[in-house]
């Protein structure tokens, strides 16, 4: 997903960036932390990050804020083991928890002092908050929800493609005459890098100079979300989905089954849980969870570009449906056409026949 996937050339106006713009340099990766956990949309983007700062030969930086103590250092490492040149470190207790005003503050007087010309954030609920503050402070061109991103090799700008009214296109977008370019990127739409522990850069401390009595909002309580019972979609390595193609409540039974069979978890197309056959925390798309399974069967599934986004990232996919025009065989590895209502249970035999005769 990393090169653009548009066949015509992009028609743009030539850059004509003002003389204090033409000196940002440097691809930036803001890294976000919750509770000592640092989000992994972070390192999948340092991956992307590192494609990009190599073509553009420039440092890639990773943007690490928080309270004061060895989670930063701790963070820092893993920002240069993901591929980082070097990080900026903003240590303040007003930064232990994440608020909106500390944190743009902190982050467009380090853009201000460093001046990167590609900042990139997480599309996550705490990334697009920051990231729509901070571009706004800045008076930047800030990309929502991208997936894919891009240099043009020949003006350096970059190329922020997203799905676009109603998922039914994709735009690229540029922002030409300021700096930086910032965009924000979706869990698991990226690959993940593998770490390279060997790998180490420098810490950069930056003075942010907040103080806490200047900050309106306060934490008053952390009530953390209870995830325990609730799908793992984006981190499953095999997604058995159903849509509508099923075509009644009681045959999603037979993706149910097959999943169980596999150990996957269960997705659906939006149809599919408008039909109401299914809880809408399960839907993979555009509105829905994005996955990278190592391998992922779609079951009555047309392929709509809105489902498409969610799940094309899957290195292997399996799609049953009883139209051979189906669009979702334009994009699948494997195509079985056929009535998934027979052909589920089928595969589910099979493959717990299969298992079985490997366990023993
Ligand atoms: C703003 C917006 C956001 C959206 N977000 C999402 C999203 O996040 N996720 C999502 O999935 N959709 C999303 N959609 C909806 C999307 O456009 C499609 O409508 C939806 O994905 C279609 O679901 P489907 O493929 O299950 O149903 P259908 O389009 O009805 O397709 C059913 C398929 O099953 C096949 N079929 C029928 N009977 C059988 C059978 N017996 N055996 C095998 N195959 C059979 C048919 O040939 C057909 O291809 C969004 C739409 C909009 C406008």
């Amino acid at each position: 997903m990393s090169e653009a996937k548009t066949d015509k050339p992009i028609k743009k106006r030539k850059i004509k960036l003002d003389e204090e713009l033409l000196a940002y340099r440097g691809v930036w990766v803001f890294v976000e932390s919750e509770r000592s956990h640092v989000h992994p949309v972070s390192w999948e983007l340092m991956g992307q990050g590192r494609r990009l700062a190599d073509q553009l030969g420039v440092e890639l930086c990773g943007v690490v804020m928080g309270a004061p103590g060895p989670d930063l250092e701790a963070q820092c490492q893993a920002a240069f083991a993901y591929g980082a040149d070097r990080c900026y470190r903003i240590a303040s207790p007003v930064l232990a928890e994440y608020r909106n005003v500390p944190f743009t503050r902190a982050l467009t007087d380090l853009v201000n002092a460093h001046k990167p010309e590609i900042l990139l954030l997480g599309a996550t609920t705490l990334g697009r908050d920051l990231a729509g503050s901070v571009a706004t402070t800045l008076k930047t061109g800030l990309t929502a929800d991208c997936t894919e991103l891009a240099i043009d090799p020949e003006d350096r700008c970059l190329l922020s493609t997203r799905p676009t009214f109603g998922g039914s296109l994709l735009c690229t977008i540029v922002t030409l005459n300021y700096r930086p370019q910032m965009a924000t990127v979706r869990h698991r739409v990226m690959p993940m890098p593998d770490p390279q522990p060997e790998r180490t850069g420098l810490i950069v401390d930056f003075e942010a100079g907040l103080i806490e009595t200047d900050i309106v909002t306060k934490v008053l309580e952390f009530i953390p979300d209870d995830q325990r019972d609730k799908p793992q979609l984006p981190y499953a390595e095999i997604v058995v989905s159903g849509g509508k193609g099923l075509g009644k409540a009681e045959n999603f039974k037979h993706v149910w089954d097959l999943a169980k069979v596999l150990g996957g978890e269960v997705g659906a197309s939006r149809a599919a849980i408008h039909a109401g056959w299914i809880s809408a925390d399960r839907q993979v798309g555009q509105t829905g969870k994005t996955v990278r399974p190592a391998l992922y069967i779609a079951a009555g599934i047309s392929g709509a570009i809105q489902h498409r986004v969610g799940m094309e990232g899957a290195d292997c996919i399996i799609a049953i449906n009883n139209d051979p025009n189906a669009p979702i065989f334009d994009f699948a590895h494997y195509a079985i056409v056929g009535d998934c209502n027979q052909v589920l249970p089928a595969l589910g035999r099979t493959f717990a026949g299969y298992l079985a005769h490997q366990g023993s």
